[in-house]
Formats: C-alpha cells, sequence, structure tokens
C-alpha cells in the first residue's frame, strides 16, 4: 500500500512536469505562432484579383465576367472574412473553389460555399481527405491533371502536381498573363516546412524544378508569409538544398542550420533540423 502511494506521488510528480513543459512550450513556441497566423493583409492586386495572406494559408480571389476563383479558404474567423469577401465581389457570379491541399488550415472555410464548386487534387481519395480535414470541407470535384479556364484576357491554370511534395496531390494555381503562382504550401516565404503523412522533402525539390522549368513566374502567393517575387520559390529551393547537404555533410551542418536562424519555426515539427532529419530518414 505505502509503495502503491509512492508510485501514485512519482506518477503525479511526472504529470506535473510534463504539463509545465507542455504548457511551457505552448506559450513560448505556439501561441505566438498561432497569433501571428491570424493576422490578415489584403492586397488588391489588380482590379480582377485580391490576395489574402493570413488567417490560415493565403488565399486569392480571381475575377472575370462570369467566375470567380477562390484559392484556399482559410480557417475560423478569417474564413467567415475571406467568404463575406468574395460574395461582395462576386455577387449571382459562379464561383471555383480550389484547394491547393487538404491542410485544414486552408480548407476550413470550403462549408460555407454551399453552391460552389470545390475543385481539389484527385490523389487524396474521398476517405484520405475526410480522415485528415473532415467531412465538412470534402470538394465535390475532383482533378486528376490540369484545367485551363479562360478569365477574361487571362488563363488560369489549374495543376494537380501529384507527386508527394508538401502532400501526395499538391495543387499549383497560376495566371500566365500576370505570370503568378499559388503554390500552397509547398512553397512558404521564410517559414520552414512540417513534413508529414505522405509529403517527402526530395519531392519539394522535384516540384521546384518543375515548376521552374515548366511556367515563367514572377509573382508568388506562397502558402504561408508575405507575399513576393520569383526570389520566393529561389530562396525555398535554397533552403531544400541547403538541408539536403546538411543531412549529407556534417562538417557543413551547423552553419547551414543557423542560416535559417531568422525563418519562422516550431521546434521539432517545423524546423531546419526537422527538414535535415526528413532528408536523412529517406535516404538517398
Ligand atoms: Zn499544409
Amino acid at each position: 500500500m505505502k509503495k502503491l502511494k509512492k508510485v501514485a506521488k512519482w506518477l503525479g510528480l511526472v504529470m506535473l512536469v510534463v504539463a509545465l513543459l507542455g504548457g511551457g512550450f505552448y506559450m513560448i513556441y505556439l501561441r505566438p505562432f498561432i497569433q501571428k497566423m491570424k493576422v490578415v493583409q489584403t492586397i488588391q492586386y489588380d482590379k480582377d484579383l485580391t490576395i489574402v495572406i493570413g488567417g490560415g494559408g493565403n488565399s486569392g480571389i480571381i475575377t472575370s465576367d462570369s467566375l470567380v476563383i477562390v484559392v484556399d479558404t482559410k480557417m475560423d474567423e478569417a474564413a467567415q472574412e475571406l467568404y463575406n469577401k468574395v460574395k461582395a465581389i462576386a455577387g449571382n457570379k459562379a464561383v471555383l473553389v480550389v484547394n491547393t491541399h487538404f491542410h485544414p488550415d486552408h480548407v476550413g472555410g470550403n462549408k460555407l460555399y454551399s453552391g460552389a464548386t470545390v475543385l481539389a487534387g484527385a490523389n487524396y481519395g474521398k476517405e484520405g481527405w475526410i480522415k485528415e480535414a473532415g467531412e465538412q470541407s470534402l470538394p465535390n470535384k475532383w482533378l486528376s491533371e490540369r484545367l485551363d479556364i479562360k478569365m477574361g484576357d487571362d488563363t488560369v491554370s489549374i495543376i494537380n502536381y501529384g507527386k508527394n511534395a508538401h502532400t501526395e496531390s499538391d495543387v499549383f494555381v497560376y495566371s500566365h498573363k500576370r505570370k503568378l503562382l499559388f503554390g500552397g504550401d509547398v512553397i512558404l516565404n521564410k517559414q520552414c516546412p512540417i513534413i508529414m503523412g505522405k509529403g517527402r522533402a526530395r519531392g519539394y525539390l522535384e516540384a521546384f524544378n518543375y515548376l521552374q522549368t515548366n511556367f515563367d513566374i514572377k509573382h508568388v502567393v506562397p502558402g504561408h508569409g508575405e507575399f513576393g517575387g520569383a526570389e520566393v520559390i529561389e530562396d525555398y529551393y535554397t533552403y531544400f538544398k541547403d538541408m539536403k547537404l546538411a543531412a549529407a555533410d556534417a562538417s557543413q551542418k551547423d552553419a547551414l542550420l543557423n542560416k535559417y536562424a531568422g525563418w519562422n519555426s516550431i521546434p521539432f515539427v517545423m524546423s531546419p533540423k526537422a527538414t535535415l532529419k526528413a532528408f536523412g530518414k529517406e535516404g538517398e
């Protein structure tokens, strides 16, 4: 009996320490990150394109005389705000929602767009989607290859990349007239990636190569972080090449990791070290 009491006391102490550590992790790393994520900034790029940064994944609203394309629907209050904006812009026009991938911070607002076409990459399958993002956000149309849509004097290409990079069915949206790419979470601006599920560090490198070979990109809306130019892809390409090198060459590891000390990160899950580890695990 005495022994049991002792064990219980120890267990209580261990649980308290774990809770304190967990709470500390939340306060120090997660809370500032979540707060930052909630800040929303609207950029009127031109009369037919509105870019909405933050509030979950970055979004875009592209208009023509008859159609409004919404790229990613955000989460929580920001999803409702984006929806209100889309409603005001679209009026009675048809709405096509495009999801760059199935993570909840990019598809949380899907449920608001009743009557709209909601399009996402086909590789997830219905069950895979529901498991990751829930039934409420389920798309009603799946894209297995590519869709080109005439939007006034522009053509907007929606491409299911579909080769495991950030996920197994990343979708890119490219405006030919503007030479502007929505990269989803395959391209982030000064933020480390989260590589999980079917995501592959090497897949990112292949995706950057694919994008630079097939598209003339001058402007980039990343999945998270500020809107920018072609350097946003170039920087992310360099980051991944650096982490691949760091995984292979211990003598350069520290210097390469330190290069990205100023980037948005969360220890263990979203950090240069985590990316390096992903390269190590994938092998050659
Ligand atoms: Zn994501």
